[in-house]
């Protein structure tokens, strides 16, 4: 595939950081490429297209009835509209100014984080409906929900992360609370593996990705009561057009729940343990470098956590973590903690012997930084968002790739 990369002038990706958007998510195996390969030589009817979509959603799911979108950002915004027009057509064609009598949606502050890039509460506000952020940045009670949920509230937020403070709202008080008002809760799962989860607990609509670890092209399903479904298809006679769905993405959904539903998890599993104490073993050659075998629920795969000592490396994280970003094959990892010396590699798409490369990057990487002449030209480290961002604004001129 290096011809591939040098016919489009792209430099090689070796991406253990999973999923991300920004490294062109997952990896799609070649089955659902197939189909949607075939589907793109073809005329389809949407609504019929959609409605098989909602039948493998509601086998996977477990819910009444589902629908694909473009993204999981497009599908909590149809869901949204969904809460605050229901299926009453004219309504839809006024967004973003609510027609409807509930205009408020409610999110716990500590889950306003941005759905993809878009702040949260900008995409509540995309639908024309205002976002009330309950609680504190750390914490959140349920005096706060149960103050919050007024008349006038159309839906409540909830996103499925494992990343957040532990001191939020759990998912099954959250829900109660909001079913006891009648107000419908809206799930962002857009990093769960688990697709029956909050459908059983009895979220009324909730948002995975399909282009995360469903596996699929850029999409996402919308799973919930049949109602809020059935409305959030036709917002693309609304505000949902600028980000329809197109039969690619749909039958992009189907394809990949159905490779999803006969994954051979355990092999798959077992595979990855194999490449993951490889990987572990070689880190344990360099000093201040050890790693260990992570399981969650927010990824299908293997995860190596990574523990830095610079005490140890003489290189901070954050500087290894930024050369890897220039270097080439380009490596990233999952990085939220690299402040704290942690780098967790997550194994779904790398190929054998990818562990080796990337630990005789970091060796190199040690070996060139570690003399006390080139740290006192290191450069400030950032914040996680400020390297991000400096390199969006390079990315038509300048080097975003250069000198870190
Ligand atoms: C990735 C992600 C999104 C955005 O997903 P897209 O499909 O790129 O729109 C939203 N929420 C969470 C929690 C995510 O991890």
């Amino acid at each position: 595939m290096q011809q591939f990369y040098d016919r489009f002038g792209l430099r090689k990706v070796i991406n253990a950081r999973g999923p991300a958007t920004v490294l062109g998510a997952a990896r799609v195996e070649n089955k659902i490429r197939k189909d949607i390969y075939d589907m793109l030589g073809l005329s389809v009817e949407i609504w019929e297209l959609q409605r098989r979509a909602s039948e493998a959603i509601v086998k996977l799911t477990g819910a009444e009835a589902g629908c694909a979108a473009n993204c999981t950002a497009a599908g909590m915004t149809v869901a949204l509209a969904s809460c605050l027009t229901g299926d009453n057509i004219a309504h839809i064609k006024e967004l973003p100014t609510v027609k409807g009598p509930k205009n408020k949606v409610v999110i716990q502050k500590g889950h306003v984080i941005g759905i993809g890039d878009i702040p949260a509460t900008q995409l509540i506000r995309m639908t024309g409906a205002e976002p009330v952020e309950i609680g504190e940045a750390l914490d959140c009670a349920t005096f706060h929900l149960e103050a919050a949920l007024t008349e006038d509230v159309a839906a409540a937020v909830y996103v499925m992360m494992d990343v957040f403070p532990p001191n939020l709202l759990p998912f099954e008080t959250f829900l109660k609370i909001c079913k006891a008002k009648g107000v419908p809760v809206i799930v962002d799962a857009a990093y769960d593996t688990d697709f029956r989860h909050s459908i059983a607990l009895g979220a009324d609509i909730v948002v995975h990705s399909g282009q995360k670890w469903l596996g699929g092209a850029t999409s996402a399903l919308v799973a919930g009561r049949k109602d809020l479904v059935h409305a959030c298809y036709l917002q693309e006679m609304g505000i949902g057009r600028p980000m329809k769905v197109g039969k690619e993405g749909i039958i992009s959904i189907i394809s990949a729940i159905e490779r999803w539903l006969e994954r051979d998890q355990d092999a798959i599993i077992a595979r990855q343990t194999v490449q993951a104490e490889r990987f572990i073993e070689r880190m344990a050659e360099e000093p201040g470098i050890t790693g260990e075998i992570k399981r969650t629920r927010f990824s299908p795969s293997v995860r190596v956590v990574m523990h830095i000592n610079e005490e140890a490396t003489g290189v901070p994280a954050w500087l290894i973590n930024a050369q890897l970003g220039v270097y080439d094959p380009v490596i990233k990892m999952d990085d939220y903690a690299i402040h704290q010396g942690r780098m967790e590699w997550d194994l779904s798409f790398l190929d054998e012997g990818d562990e080796q490369i990337i630990m005789n990057a970091i060796s190199s990487i040690i070996r060139a930084n570690r003399n006390p002449d080139q740290a006192k030209k290191r450069p400030e480290p950032m914040t996680r968002m400020d390297g991000l961002y400096r390199t969006f604004h390079q990315w038509l001129d300048g080097d975003p790739r250069g000198e870190q």
